[in-house]
């Protein structure tokens, strides 16, 4: 191997200590680093670098008008990023971090423009993973991390998954084992809070609109968490406008009861096609099927979906049928993934 190849290659690293001191010196130094997150693996760089900021953009292939979320590792951080912080937030903080809730204010001057794509305001999220926590306090500066897939595919759940989209674009990879939740964080903006309106949320995640709720009370759901833009609308997340965690295969979501799919599917897949089911299904299908935890069960849901929706392409899958979850609690954010997996394609059955 030549030089100029070896040193394009991605480094494996563990999350023991000297490999952490590794990651937290290539972050210094401007580098990217895929972090492991409770959530899913991040896509890390020092956020008050424009330059290393830059480089994410680039790596992911990530549209430039779409902002990243600032990680920190302790509440002291927090205040320094933004203009203010509403009593609203400070209330989610308190009970929610650390965990998978971003929170968008408006940005203070230390935050470069280009972290928010140009936006007055900024995303910033404390997270609950260790290692995560660990790697920002080494590194000294805040992280701004998308995940860290290529832009619309499937967010990685380990640290294979990362490699397989970003080996030779990033210098490292910290490999701190599979995610626990699975699908990214639920991000809330807070921006006009001070001035009387509602907190809204953007993107449904791990902390469900019924905990926000029950902290702060009334939360607007975004419409685009649910339904697609029209044309010319504008997305108060920019992240939620594009086709999205979409694998190769042609994903069609199939709403009904669980009989009504089972028959659906049997009748409909061809050889080349897929059940993207749930565990009780498999026994009555008679076609390829992948699983996606179990039907009742939204957190299973949200930990497999990510990696079943890429072991579809790794089958070669042509058209998958996708079991729709039940929008309750965490299972509200696994459907705004399969929503946008599906490029909101859906078929109602009995
Ligand atoms: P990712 O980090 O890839 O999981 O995506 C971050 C999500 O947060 C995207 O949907 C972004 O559009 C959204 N986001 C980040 N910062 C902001 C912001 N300042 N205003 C609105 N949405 C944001
Ligand atoms: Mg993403």
């Amino acid at each position: 191997m030549s030089e100029a190849e070896t040193k394009r290659r991605t480094r494996r690293l563990s999350d023991s200590p000297a490999d952490r001191r590794t990651a937290a010196a290539l972050l210094r130094a401007g580098e990217l680093v895929a972090i492991p997150t409770e959530t899913v693996y991040g896509l890390a760089a020092n956020a008050l670098d424009e330059r290393a900021v830059e480089r994410i953009f680039s790596a992911k292939g990530r549209p430039q008008d779409n902002p990243l979320i600032v990680h920190i590792a302790s509440q002291e951080d927090w205040a320094p990023l933004v203009r203010s912080i509403p009593a609203e937030a400070a209330c989610l903080a308190e009970a929610c971090w650390p965990g998978p809730l971003t929170m968008i204010l408006r940005r203070s001057a230390l935050v470069p423009e280009r972290v928010s794509a140009g936006l007055n305001t900024v995303a910033v999220r404390l997270p609950a993973h260790p290692t995560a926590r660990a790697l920002i306090q080494e590194s000294g500066c805040p992280l701004a991390a998308p995940s860290a897939n290529r832009s619309g595919s499937p967010s990685p759940t380990d640290a294979n998954r990362v490699l397989e989209d970003m080996d030779g674009r990033i210098a490292a990879v910290v490999d701190g084992g599979p995610c626990q939740v699975g699908v990214e964080s639920t991000v809330l903006d807070l921006t006009g809070v001070e001035a009387g309106g509602r907190p809204r949320l953007l993107r449904p995640g791990g902390v469900t609109a019924a905990r926000l709720e029950s902290l702060i009370g009334s939360v607007e759901i975004d419409p685009a968490v649910t339904g697609r833009l029209r044309e010319g609308e504008r997305a108060a997340s920019p992240g939620m406008k594009y086709k999205h965690y979409a694998p190769a295969a042609h994903v069609i979501l199939v709403r009904g009861t669980a009989e009504g799919y089972i028959a659906f599917v049997n009748k409909q897949a061809g050889p080349q096609d897929a059940a993207l089911c749930f565990e009780e299904d498999c026994d009555s299908l008679r076609t390829a099927f992948i699983t996606y935890g179990r039907r009742d069960d939204p957190e299973s849901q949200a930990h497999g979906l990510f990696d079943a929706l890429r072991r579809l392409d790794e089958q070669r899958v042509r058209t998958a049928y996708a079991a729709c979850p039940s929008v309750e609690g965490v299972g509200l954010a696994v459907y705004n993934r399969l929503l946008r997996a599906a490029g909101f394609e859906t078929v109602d059955v009995q």
